[in-house]
């Protein structure tokens, strides 16, 4: 993709970057920032030109409505260092979409593409220093946009802040996890905020995760809102499984985020002559296929980690274990191997998603 525009936007620099203070063998997410970020704020019915500035704080009154009812939105992704040096965000178009419908599920302004795009184009270019050079690690982007009018009284908001900032990630390698299939609380329900990207979406699944967490589980595995029957995702990936050899992964609704990665993982699986089903997989399917050794693999797949392997998942009160390969091979692996060749440059990217700097 090539997304030129000559849109003016001031940068103003900081005298003193934060690089060196970075401890690149230990990267948590957030810990870090890099040294900018862009701001765009909205009001009276328009959008002000976008500026990159150093990263520091927003000075927002108590008030601020973003604080109180829950208008916020975010979208996650990474930018990239290929083996050749250069850097890339990878399918920002595709974020954009989703940025998107999330904005009008929220009833907020939407940024132009080009602020998006070309204003989060501009912030990785300048801090592409910030990009780590290991196989594995790449700069988080993470725009996000508050309703900023400051007033209690419950409304949609007149004016509003979007803004973009980056934090180094490091080789998030995923140990196998166990996940509880969850019967009881849900995430989404239909005609709810589920594929939206909103802030109260995640609050919402804090308490019940921390329940999975008291149990022993790393994650919960939500099921839908109203029988408990179907399966949807886990935390902040969307769910696969392979059954009887078959890459099946739960259809999309608008109780279940459209992942870019599960996007990603579908076509490379195609590619790659893998069958692919998107379809409903019930609870009942689950154990029945855990029971009969049908289920050979499951792996969450998001973002952070591209792909997080499930070893062990607990239904109503009794843990089912997935074997491993005893040669090792796992289809989860082999598409991650695909996507991370992909995106690090070490091969051809035939579908256009690396966005280079
Ligand atoms: C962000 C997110 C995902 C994964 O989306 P990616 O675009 O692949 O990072 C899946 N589920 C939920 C609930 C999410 O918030």
């Amino acid at each position: 993709m090539n997304f030129i525009s000559d849109m003016h936007i001031p940068v103003r620099r900081t005298s003193h970057s934060r690089i060196h203070e970075v401890d690149w063998g230990y990267l948590e997410l957030g810990q870090y920032n890099s040294d900018h970020m862009l701001v765009c704020d909205y009001s009276e019915g328009h959008w002000f030109g976008p500026e990159i500035m150093p990263f520091g704080p927003f000075s927002l009154l108590p008030t601020t409505l973003a604080f109180h009812y829950g208008q916020t939105i975010f979208e996650g992704m990474k930018a990239f260092r290929t083996v050749e040096g250069r850097v890339h965000i990878f399918r920002p178009e595709k974020h954009y979409e989703r940025w998107v419908r999330s904005a009008e599920r929220l009833c907020m302004p939407v940024v132009s593409s080009e602020v998006f795009i070309e204003g989060m184009r501009r912030l990785v270019q300048l801090d592409r220093e910030w990009a780590p050079d290991s196989i594995g690690s790449a700069l988080y982007i993470r725009p996000f946009q508050i309703a900023t009018d400051f007033r209690l009284k419950l409304k949609i908001a007149d004016s509003y802040r979007f803004a973009i900032v980056c934090s180094p990630a490091g080789n998030y390698f995923s140990r196998p996890v166990r996940v509880k299939v969850e019967r009881e609380y849900a995430r989404a329900v239909k005609g709810g905020t589920g594929y939206a990207k909103c802030g109260g979406n995640y609050g919402a699944s804090l308490y019940p995760t921390q329940m999975a967490k008291a149990e022993g589980y790393d994650q919960v595995l939500w099921t839908d809102g109203v029988s408990h029957q179907y399966i949807e995702e886990s935390g902040m990936m969307n769910v696969f499984f392979v059954i009887d050899g078959v890459l099946v992964t739960p259809p999309l609704n608008d109780t279940t985020l459209d992942g870019v990665t599960r996007d990603s993982l579908l076509i490379l699986a195609s590619a790659a002559g893998i069958p692919v089903e998107e379809r409903s997989v019930s609870v009942d399917e689950l154990r029945e296929g855990l029971e009969r050794g049908r289920v050979q693999e499951a792996f969450g797949a998001g973002t952070a980690a591209v792909i997080s392997p499930i070893w062990q998942i607990g239904i109503d009160g009794r843990d089912y274990t997935i074997p491993v390969n005893r040669d090792g091979s796992s289809i989860g692996l082999e598409l991650k191997e695909a996507l991370d060749s992909i995106r690090y440059g070490r091969t051809e990217d035939p579908y256009g998603w690396n966005f280079y700097v």
